[in-house]
């Protein structure tokens, strides 16, 4: 495999809407027929450190500034409250399909079970992932009509999940790999994520490159959670062309974004989401 990885896109769209804004993958908004966002902290009504659009159930900020967060995020993202499904995550590899039944799951509706990654093939489900510095898959058949969306910390990134929300949709809709628009989402960058050198090598031996990480300080490297993502998804056959990567760090863009680390886990939740038109 060739880095850095030229025939890709890199890079995101910003849109700002009601308030607040959301990281987008042009290629995705450029396709049609698909939804899809990264929220931002701007705009919500959340104290510090939440501050400002917190969209975390389980974070010590009062249920009714997230409900109300959630309201401002919807209005923004265009996206009817009533139709959003959210993951009830675990950073484990497990991927569900849902249906217009699974609706509120999560929100008025009891949780799904656990999972970091949906699929659906119907309209009016638009999926929705939680994210303080893990990264997101986002994924759309324009051909079979279908959309994915995971939610993956390095756990879930060593298990492959953007490749078995891959799999799931390929089973259950009959999409070819090679029509899959796919992009990352914002993520904690290589620079500012450091991890046990010895997590590092299991990466670099799952997908079999050193380019990865970078040693750093005794016993630790810089792990890049980014290119595993992109890997795994060419691994699972998607086009390099039809890849993007966002390189938009969650720690180092602390006007946008929670982060997990850089805040020392007191922090708020972002959220993704996509869905059918
Ligand atoms: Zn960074």
């Amino acid at each position: 495999m060739e880095y850095p990885l030229s025939r890709a896109r890199h890079g995101y769209a910003y849109r700002a809407s009601g308030g607040t804004g959301f990281f987008a993958a042009e290629a995705l908004d450029q396709k049609g027929g698909v939804r899809h966002g990264f929220s931002t902290r701007l705009g919500g009504v959340s104290p510090a450190p939440y501050d400002s659009l917190n969209l975390g159930w389980t974070r010590p900020d009062p249920p009714e500034n997230v409900a109300e967060n959630f309201e401002i995020f919807c209005g923004a993202a265009g996206v009817a409250h009533g139709d959003m499904v959210i993951v009830n995550y675990e950073h484990g590899g497990t991927v569900l399909k849902v249906t217009a039944e699974d609706r509120g799951r999560g929100f008025e509706k009891p949780p799904l079970p656990f999972c970091d990654g949906l699929v659906t093939n119907e309209k009016n489900v638009v999926l929705v992932t939680s994210h303080a510095d893990c990264g997101a898959f986002f994924m759309y058949d324009p051909v079979k009509g279908a959309v994915g969306l995971a939610h993956a910390g390095w756990k879930g990134t060593l298990a492959r999940i953007g490749a078995r929300a891959v799999e799931l949709m390929q089973r259950e809709f009959g999409s070819e790999a090679g029509d899959l628009i796919v992009s990352t989402g914002p993520s904690i960058c290589k620079s500012c994520f450091e991890v046990d050198l010895e997590l590092a090598e299991r990466f670099a031996d799952e997908f079999k490159t050193n380019a990865l990480f970078t040693r750093g300080r005794p016993g630790k490297a810089q792990l890049d959670l980014e290119l595993a993502a992109a890997i795994q998804m060419l691994e699972a056959g998607v086009k390099e062309e039809n890849l993007t990567l966002m390189h938009a760090c969650t720690s180092e863009l602390g006007r946008y974004f929670f982060s997990h680390r850089r805040d020392k886990g007191d922090t708020g939740s972002m959220a993704a989401y996509i869905g059918l038109i």
